[in-house]
């Protein structure tokens, strides 16, 4: 069998590595010409650690990254609103590392470059267009300048082409991302370590709140910083179609000018970032479909999410896992395919409308509502079971709740050993 993967982010070269694993051959194209380690900060939760490990990636992982030990939620006047454990702190047999984007791809490329060879990858590669002839697909390129590139041949093709896939646009040619009229501002920088030196932070409610964590450790026990901060798209802004554009740190550093804490200085991180990003809040609506015959989508391409939760980057790992699984249990390529939808869908589409509802960061926006001058007591604003039930219920959910990573063996074992 012979698998075109569209796409060489997170979820393609992943899907790529778990296919190699199995024993079927794929090639990842690739749009744009040389794949430089891009991106800021990105978390992999256990689950998809668990699986990472599996492909022999762990350790480089843990070593590139941080060993995230907790998650906690303040208001926006600095006062905590709930923490948890996270990773191996909270009991499971992984860790959930946060890491460099560009650092993880980088990993992930070298494993291909290493195990499938450098012929593999093809950059230059946008697909323009695909054809299904009956039991094969035929998928055509164009290169940087529009020129045709060539044209591939196989028995399956994996859409892992991002959030403006063109894949699903071949499914679903009308469809268009929705933005919801906020923006991310982003950046990385040095900074002292916060809290317990491993913490992913959230501050304030659902129209103006930050995320930052720790993604690095640097010598002298300093440590990079990822910082996140969500706010009103400002008036007469230029589209922000792209990927992090350069934005007006001025008005970065205006809008978030009194998130200053005893325990972190957010708007000191702002003001200190040396190129302020932006990014626009976009997502998609949920589709009923990944899997067209002998096409299926993964990862952003078959459910872009909104970063609440720090989900896309694991998901997007974990679909090409499941996907390998179906393809050993299934002789049927085309059942297989039906198979991994059926198992992931569901599940995906309701996180897609849980991130739109603040997913886990829920209690932030009910203790804005019930107490907007902030409390004495959290216990007088949020009891003890909402706070427990909202975290709970967003894991379980997501697929990443102690029980059910630290139960299951990874899915290319399991599948591997059934009948
Ligand atoms: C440049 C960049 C920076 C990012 N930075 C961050 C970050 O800092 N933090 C974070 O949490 N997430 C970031 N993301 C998104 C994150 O990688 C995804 O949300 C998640 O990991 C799921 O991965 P994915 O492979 O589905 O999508 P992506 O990682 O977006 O990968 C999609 C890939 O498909 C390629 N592609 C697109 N169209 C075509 C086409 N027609 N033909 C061939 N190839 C195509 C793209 O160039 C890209 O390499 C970034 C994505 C990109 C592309």
């Amino acid at each position: 069998m012979q698998v075109i993967i569209v796409g060489g982010g997170i979820a393609g070269l992943s899907a790529a590595l778990s296919l190699h694993q199995i024993g079927i051959d794929c090639r990842v194209y690739e749009s744009v010409a040389r794949l430089d380690p891009l991106g800021l900060g990105i978390n992999l939760q256990p689950n998809a650690v668990r699986e990472l490990t599996a492909l022999g990636l762990g350790e480089a992982l843990a070593r590139a990254g941080i060993l995230t030990a907790e998650l906690a939620f303040y208001n926006k006047h600095g006062q905590l609103i709930w923490s948890e454990p996270r990773g191996r702190v909270a009991g499971y047999h992984w860790p959930q590392i946060s890491i460099s984007r560009g650092k993880l791809h980088e990993i992930l490329l070298a494993a291909i470059r290493a195990r499938l060879g450098r012929d593999a990858l093809a950059t230059g590669h946008h697909l323009a267009s695909l054809e299904q002839r009956r039991d094969k697909v035929v998928a055509r390129f164009t290169d940087p300048s529009g020129a045709l590139a060539g044209e591939a041949e196989g028995d399956l093709l994996i859409g892992a082409d991002g959030i403006h896939s063109a894949v699903r646009r071949h499914f679903y040619p009308d469809e268009a991302a929705v933005c919801d009229g906020y923006l991310h501002y982003r950046g990385i920088v040095e900074g002292e370590p916060y809290l317990t030196g491993r913490s992913m932070v959230v501050v304030g409610h659902r129209t103006h709140r930050a995320i930052v964590y720790p993604i690095a450790d640097l010598p002298g026990g300093k440590v990079t910083i990822n910082w996140l901060a969500y706010t009103k798209i400002p008036s007469g802004a230029p589209p922000l179609e792209a990927w992090d554009t350069l934005a007006d740190k001025a008005l970065a550093v205006e809008r978030f000018r009194a998130w200053t804490y005893p325990w972190l200085d957010v708007r000191g991180l702002i003001a200190r970032t040396e190129r302020v990003l932006q990014l626009p809040n976009v997502d998609r609506d949920p589709i009923p479909r990944w899997s067209f015959s002998r096409v299926t989508l993964i990862g952003d391409a078959a459910h872009p999410m909104q970063p609440v939760g720090a989900q896309a980057g694991s998901q997007a790992v974990v679909d090409g896992r499941v996907l390998a699984a179906a393809l050993i249990a299934n002789a049927d390529p085309v059942e297989a395919l039906l198979r991994y939808q059926d198992q992931r869908i569901a599940a995906m589409n309701e996180m897609i409308i849980r991130n739109r509802n603040l997913g886990l960061e829920t209690v932030l926006q009910l203790a804005e509502e019930r107490a907007p001058d902030g409390f004495a007591r959290i216990a007088d604003v949020l009891s003890q079971e909402e706070l427990e039930t909202t975290a709970s219920s967003f894991k379980k959910a997501a697929g990443f709740d102690v029980e059910t990573v630290n139960s299951r063996r990874s899915y290319v074992e399991l599948a591997s050993r059934s009948p």
